[in-house]
């Protein structure tokens, strides 16, 4: 028991959120309409303001650590849409981060809620296993037991809406590898190294076949490092930050050894924490200058593209186009004209704005898996966005993001597809709209 009554301090010393950046915040709300949370609930501990007034509450011993302070800070999809929205330049960011390890590492989830994320954990940031799993997940596809339990409805709520976001399982998807090294075509303009990630080398192989050859189309040698792992992602946005730690380490290690002038990025929360390895190693000696030297070479592959300008011939495309703003690409990377850029060039294409095109879709990471009603109730609010642009395709450019609005779409019946936009542009590339 301390001084002020409390039993249990809300925060220790390890990675707390520091009080200077608390400080930052002068309680002006002009973030709060940016919060998708505080837009679907209108609770103000369910928005950036009323979260950095908890923190500072924790970090002052004013409050205990319990479900009182966790479930609102649970409930934070961890977007940054505050981020730019905020004129004081609050890095909520690096605070939500410090203040869910200190839940991590200090509050005492009940068992199963324990055991479901350990699992979550122990796979997704996995690729190898991941790919172990894949055969498992294609028969499940083809012999019809995924629509049996779907009919039955005897999956439990988590499971069935984690279950209903699973793409199709293509056969070619379990033999998928990519080369070391794939030249560029013509002259070579650029090196590069590129990230191929946990889900999206797994579930989205095209994705990753789709920039290695728009990559050669422009220029560049491209090299995929074999011993690559997770960058670490999920684990820091879900404040397991000494797991993300031994990540970035392991992936600085790898990348550091290629001499390239850019490491690409097609994902959006990788590429928004490999540009954080830098801040998130300063207290390694070993590691904070060789994680700030990855972070400057980081280039989400939409940024990259538009900055060196696209050459080639782009055939015609006839289809009408809608965009959405993956948040730790808008707001993490604060990247929202360079993907217009690349879009308004490939010739034939309509595009249309999508209204709360940089609103949250729900999908944040592992967010839809722990938190479904929230998730669902910004999905909703996406899909009816979606149904006013009249769109033949959705372009995103993260995975998680296409595998939520795709669920959505499918739920809702609607006749629109969805792909990363450098599938598009690949298209363009190719002349031909081909899966
Ligand atoms: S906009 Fe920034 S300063 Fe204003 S309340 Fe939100 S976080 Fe605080
Ligand atoms: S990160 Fe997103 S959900 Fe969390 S407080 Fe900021 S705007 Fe709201």
């Amino acid at each position: 028991m301390d001084g002020k009554g409390i039993k249990f301090q809300a925060f220790d010393e390890i990675d707390k959120p520091s009080l200077d950046l608390i400080k930052d915040c002068v309680h002006c709300g002009f973030c709060l309409s940016a919060c998708p949370t505080y837009l679907q609930t209108g609770n103000e501990l369910e928005s950036p303001r009323g979260r950095i007034y908890l923190m500072k509450s924790a970090v002052e011993g004013k409050i205990p650590m319990g479900d009182g302070l966790v479930k609102h800070l649970d409930l934070c999809l961890g977007c940054l849409a505050c981020e730019p929205a905020c004129p004081s330049g609050v890095r909520y960011g690096s605070l939500i981060e410090a203040a869910r390890s200190q839940i991590e590492r200090r509050f005492e989830r009940p068992f199963l809620e324990r055991l479901y994320r350990s699992l979550l954990f122990s796979i997704f940031p996995h690729p190898k296993r991941l790919k172990l799993l894949l055969p498992f997940l294609f028969l499940y596809q083809a012999t019809g037991v995924r629509r049996l339990l779907n009919n039955l409805g005897v999956l439990p709520n988590r499971l069935a809406h984690a279950e209903g976001m699973l793409p199709d399982i293509r056969f070619s998807s379990l033999f998928s590898s990519l080369p070391s090294v794939t030249p560029a075509r013509g002259k070579r303009r650029f090196r590069v190294a590129m990230l191929t990630g946990c889900v999206q080398s797994i579930l989205f192989p095209q994705t990753n076949e789709a920039t290695v050859r728009v990559l050669a189309e422009n220029g560049c040698e491209v090299v995929i490092p074999r011993n690559q792992g997770c960058c670490g992602a999920l684990s820091i946005h879900s404040g397991r930050l000494s797991e993300g730690r031994d990540f970035a380490r392991a992936n600085i290690d790898v990348f550091t050894k290629y001499d390239v002038d850019a490491v690409i990025v097609n994902s959006a929360g990788c590429g928004s924490s490999m540009k954080e390895y830098g801040e998130l190693l300063k207290n390694d000696a070993s590691y904070a200058g060789l994680g700030k030297k990855l972070s400057t070479k980081t280039k989400d592959i939409m940024e990259f593209l538009a900055d060196v300008g696209l050459q080639g011939d782009l055939k015609e495309l006839k289809c009408r186009v809608t965009y959405q703003d993956a948040c730790h690409i808008a707001h993490g990377q604060r990247i929202k004209v360079h993907p217009r850029k690349v879009i308004k060039q490939i010739p034939g294409i309509e595009f249309v704005e999508l209204p709360e095109s940089d609103l949250c879709c729900g999908s944040a990471g592992i967010y839809n898996m722990i938190q479904p009603e929230m998730s669902e109730g910004l999905l909703e609010r996406k899909i009816s966005n979606l149904k006013e642009t009249g769109v033949e395709y959705l372009v995103a450019g993260n995975p998680g993001c296409l595998l939520q609005i795709q669920k959505g779409i499918k739920q809702c019946g609607l006749n629109i597809k969805t792909a990363h936009l450098i599938e598009l542009l690949d298209w363009a590339y190719r002349g031909t709209i081909s899966r």
